[in-house]
């Protein structure tokens, strides 16, 4: 058993695009369990350390222009290998390798503007989760919901 936390975001163009609901939803129905969320404008400096691996690409200043273009909707989601499973169900960067029946597959068409965000190694989902919700702030556990036995159903 592998019980993991995650930092998913849905970018700027996702919230526009009124994609919150169905994101929540196919995370929710995963069997994962949502343990904060809140929607948010990023201010540069914490998207900059967001992007860190990528400050010498030559997308960087657009990457944050755009995460901090309009509100994001910033979430934890914890579940068993949640790490490796949610990439899978947000598929490829590029629209072109993004298979139907991923998120980015489904609702992508660039490579920039792709929608939705999952971290992709456990340290850089602890160092994310920091960075946007802080390390005690709202940070509640799973033994926390009463409902638990709901996703057995
Ligand atoms: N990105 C971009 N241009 C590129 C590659 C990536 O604007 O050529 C953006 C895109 O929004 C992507 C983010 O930078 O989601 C982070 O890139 P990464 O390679 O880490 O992809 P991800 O983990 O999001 O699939």
């Amino acid at each position: 058993m592998t019980l993991q936390r995650t930092f998913i975001m849905v970018k700027p163009d996702g919230v526009k695009r009124g994609l919150i609901g169905e994101i929540i939803k196919r995370f929710d129905q995963k069997g994962f369990t949502l343990l904060n969320a809140e929607l948010m404008t990023v201010d540069r400096s914490k998207a900059e350390y967001h992007y860190m691996e990528h400050q010498n690409k030559p997308f960087f200043g657009e990457l944050v222009d755009f995460i901090t273009s309009a509100p994001v909707f910033a979430m934890v989601w914890e579940g068993e290998n949640i790490i490796e499973v949610s990439r899978l169900m947000i598929g490829k960067t590029s629209p072109l390798e993004a298979l139907p029946g991923t998120i980015r597959g489904d609702f992508a068409f660039t490579k920039e503007e792709n929608v939705i965000h999952g971290s992709d190694s456990l340290l850089s989902a602890e160092r994310e989760i920091e960075n946007f919700f802080g390390l005690l702030k709202k940070r509640i556990s799973k033994d926390d919901f009463p409902f638990e036995d709901r996703k057995s159903v």
